[in-house]
């Protein structure tokens, strides 16, 4: 006897035809005219023309299956311009593959190896596509995608925050962290047929945008992509210019490591907010003096770190960097150690003050901002073998983006609009064919 699974597995198999039949239905209910279509004006030059004496076939793969067209097809000779007005209407895309499956394809490949995605789409959509395929539309489909696109609108953030600071006697504190992380990369390939270049790690830096709503992040904007810190900033300033934080309406705070870069950039871009540098970062430099002072993981080392940082909890920073100064080093390797912290906590004296910080209702530590890039940025580029171009690790990036920042449906929307006009840019004389029923 059949068991449910036989039935639906044998339905599900036989389902093209009958949704494809279903489909065919639909379009000639709603474009009937431009199945029959005898004359058209050209979108160029609008003179009269008079279709092809043969319609024209053409097989389309969608997820409910393939639906082959059969369509009128007019060529303006004045011109030398072909087309088929029922493919605009329905927004046909050049590949066999409509836009249906392509978002899917995006969808998986931004999450899994491309053959790993190509077989889960043939295994849950029943739609074969090969890996490479899945990658051409990848990138095909990132491509055009900017930082703007995967951000939430700003009325979304505005009331996100409204939200918040409706229960809060303070203005929220929306938190930034930036970080980089490395991801394994190879040299794009260049016209020149050449040598493959070698590879190599490059960092992939990113932000995170949040809100902290009592114990919780409240998540806006995750942006990572391989890029120098100038462009990370113009993405920063992009951000600020489109408004979509309201810096009246909340307290701004900067997380991030030590790294220089970081710091030198967001004088340039908030230079009103508040800076944290990351507790850890802060408490491995301290390990560090403590080691080579006191001998590693000795009892003395341990309870100097953590009569340090309790000191650095009662905003202390001063006195603990005038008593390192006075610490009589025991070795040439501990003088360095002393020495390089003295410097490093000096230069950022203003963003130690934990205790303050903490009361401020502030994240002292990066996991924010750390945990968006392992998620992000690592979790789908570092594989065992893969070395990518960095064109197109920024596009897995720019969609993960966007899945992370809740806006991927968005994306695809704008992205599907976006073609479409492409296809006018290069004619740009030519107007679009649209329904007209
Ligand atoms: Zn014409």
């Amino acid at each position: 006897m059949d068991s449910i699974t036989d039935i639906s597995k044998s339905l599900f198999s036989n389902r093209s035809d009958i949704m494809g039949q279903a489909a065919l239905a639909l379009i000639e209910k709603k474009y009937g005219h431009l199945l029959e279509q005898k004359h058209c004006q050209c979108p160029i030059c609008d003179k009269q023309i008079k279709a092809r004496p043969q319609k024209v076939k053409r097989k389309i793969e969608t997820l409910i299956g393939p639906v082959e067209l059969e369509r009128p097809y007019f060529y303006c000779v004045k011109c030398g311009f072909g087309f088929y007005p029922l493919d605009y209407a329905l927004g046909l895309s050049n590949r066999k593959t409509q836009s249906d499956i392509q978002e899917l394809e995006a969808w998986l490949g931004a999450e899994m190896p491309y053959e790993t995605a190509a077989e889960t789409l043939e295994r849950c959509a029943g739609v074969k596509v090969s890996n490479h395929h899945a990658h051409d539309v990848v990138n095909e489909v990132a491509e055009h995608i900017q930082l703007l696109d995967v951000c939430p609108d700003k009325s979304e953030i505005h009331a996100q925050i409204d939200a918040i600071a409706k229960n809060n006697f303070r203005r929220p504190v929306l938190m930034i962290g930036i970080d980089g992380a490395h991801a394994p990369t190879r040299p794009e390939p260049s016209p020149r047929k050449g040598k493959r270049g070698k590879g190599e790690w490059r960092e992939v830096k990113g932000f995170r945008i949040y809100l902290i709503d009592n114990q919780n992040i409240n998540h806006l904007i995750s942006w990572h992509q391989i890029k120098t810190d100038k462009e990370l900033t113009q993405d920063l300033l992009e951000i600020k210019q489109a408004g979509l934080i309201p810096e009246k309406k909340v307290r701004i705070c900067v997380i991030g490591d030590g790294a220089p870069w970081i710091w030198n950039r967001i004088k340039e871009v908030y230079p009103n907010s508040k800076k944290v540098l990351d507790y850890y970062h802060c408490s491995e430099y301290l390990h560090d003096v403590a080691n080579a002072q006191y001998g590693k993981n000795t009892q003395k080392a341990r309870e100097w770190v953590e009569a340090t940082l309790t000191r650095l909890f009662l905003n202390q920073a001063d006195r603990i960097i005038a008593g390192m100064k006075r610490m009589k080093p025991n070795s040439d390797s501990a003088m360095e150690q002393i020495n390089k912290t003295v410097k490093y906590l000096s230069d950022r004296k203003e963003m130690i003050n934990y205790g303050s910080l903490k009361r401020g209702g502030y994240h002292i530590g990066s996991g924010g901002i750390e945990s968006s890039n392992k998620f992000i940025s690592n979790v789908r580029l570092k594989r065992s073998g893969a070395w990518w171009y960095p064109t197109n690790a920024n596009n897995i990036l720019k969609l993960r983006c966007a899945k992370y920042n809740k806006t991927f449906d968005r994306v695809m929307e704008r992205s599907r609009k976006k073609l479409q006009q492409s296809k006018t840019e290069k004619r740009p004389q030519l107007r679009l064919i649209v329904d007209n029923s």
